[in-house]
């Protein structure tokens, strides 16, 4: 057998050829814009905080007091120690927002999908995809090695192609979306969705991971739609809109039952620290009363895109495709020297060919933030 570190070196080696070698920068963020690298400062367009809540003095204050009341971190899985209070809290207050019977924390959204989906299905059962799903929707299918069918994106022909094709085969079905694409910004069809799996005998489940909080007036991308349609399973994240960290399912009582007895990534993993917990609980005050200043992230996308002609947002989150990985990467280099920091995404994250810049724009960024960015952009002739 080779050495362990010829091995890790070996399998290295071809990713740094193809410029697929990634580096994790240190990065002083202070607010949502605000980044400063190797002592210089940036302004932050890469980043999920959408509503600048990590650094909101009611969300800081409402995650010290939790530490000073309750410790700094849970000590055990939920199922050991119980719930500190605050868990409770958060979950009914996610159910209601989610409009659900009840919700269930798990330690993040990625521990979230890979709990739910093998939870819900397992070999014997379908589950149909779109090809863009998040990563972790992805690993939890594999985790329930149920038969695994990929629709393209957003394309209902193809997945009721699919189903028809394929559903009779299985007691059970279900279809995975993400609410809104995290790499490309637009949202799923969701009422179109909701009727075919009703009417084709499947459950749908959500990822709206990069909804809450920005979408809907802060409810997420199902209230996009009028009238919302219904979603049994309502997946999500406390780490983007949200300014803190974790992930949940808002569900009926029964489905949330289930997780609590047999979601393996909630079973044996520690809970939530008390400060995160209490850092969204203050979010959601927020959101709940302030539906105006949730609508300012996507306002800060439209204005970026109207100014340099391109179609209009969905959500925040919005990619100019550049096609190569080294490309890419020099634009983001060329943007971080000009001041701005934007990710350059690229395969495996995005399929090869689709690398991209990958703008996210917050409540905090300003207007004339957002002009001397695009005024980079159409300087450095990426657009
Ligand atoms: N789903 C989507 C769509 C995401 O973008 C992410 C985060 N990148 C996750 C799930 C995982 O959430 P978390 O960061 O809370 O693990």
């Amino acid at each position: 057998m080779k050495s362990l570190d010829i091995f890790a070196a070996d399998k290295l080696a071809p990713l740094v050829e193809q410029g697929l070698k990634r580096e994790i920068t240190v990065t002083d963020r202070w607010a949502a814009g605000q980044a400063r690298r190797a002592g210089r400062p940036l302004l932050s367009f890469c980043c999920n905080d959408y509503l600048d809540f990590t650094h909101h003095p009611k969300v800081k204050q409402a995650a010290k007091d939790a530490i000073d009341r309750y410790g700094a971190g849970a000590g055990a899985s939920r199922l050991i120690t119980g719930n500190h209070p605050l868990i409770a809290e958060l979950e009914r207050r996610l159910a209601a927002l989610k409009g659900t019977e009840d919700a269930c924390l798990f330690s993040s959204g990625y521990l979230a999908n890979i709990g739910i989906i093998p939870t819900l299905v397992s070999k014997d059962d379908v589950i149909f995809l779109d090809e863009l799903s998040h990563a972790c929707l992805r690993a939890g299918s594999s985790l329930a090695a149920s038969t695994t069918y990929t629709f393209r994106h957003n394309d209902l022909n193809h997945l009721q192609e699919l189903i028809f094709k394929n559903r009779k085969n299985h007691p059970r079905a279900l279809i995975v979306t993400d609410g809104v694409f995290s790499m490309d910004g637009d949202l799923a069809p969701l009422d179109q969705l909701a009727q075919l799996a009703r009417e084709t005998d499947c459950w749908l489940m959500t990822d709206d991971a990069h909804g809450i909080g920005v979408i809907g007036a802060g409810r997420g991308s199902r209230h996009a739609f009028d009238p919302p349609p219904a979603i049994p399973l309502q997946m999500g994240t406390l780490s983007k809109g949200i300014g803190s960290f974790g992930g949940y399912l808002c569900a009926s009582k029964p489905v949330i039952d289930l997780m609590k007895t047999r979601a393996r990534s909630l079973i044996y993993t520690t809970a939530l620290p008390p400060a995160s917990v209490a850092a969204a609980l203050a979010a959601l005050d927020i959101i709940e009363t302030d539906p105006v200043y949730c609508q300012r992230p996507l306002q800060n996308a439209k204005h970026f895109t109207d100014s340099l002609g391109l179609p209009a947002p969905e959500s925040p989150i919005v990619p100019i495709i550049i096609g190569p990985t080294d490309k890419t990467m020099r634009h983001a280099k060329s943007l971080e020297e000009n001041g701005f920091l934007v990710t350059g995404i690229r395969p495996p994250t995005v399929s090869v060919g689709t690398a991209r810049l990958r703008f996210t724009f917050s409540a905090a960024h300003k207007e004339r933030e957002i002009n001397a960015l695009t005024d980079s952009i159409r300087r450095l002739g990426i657009v």
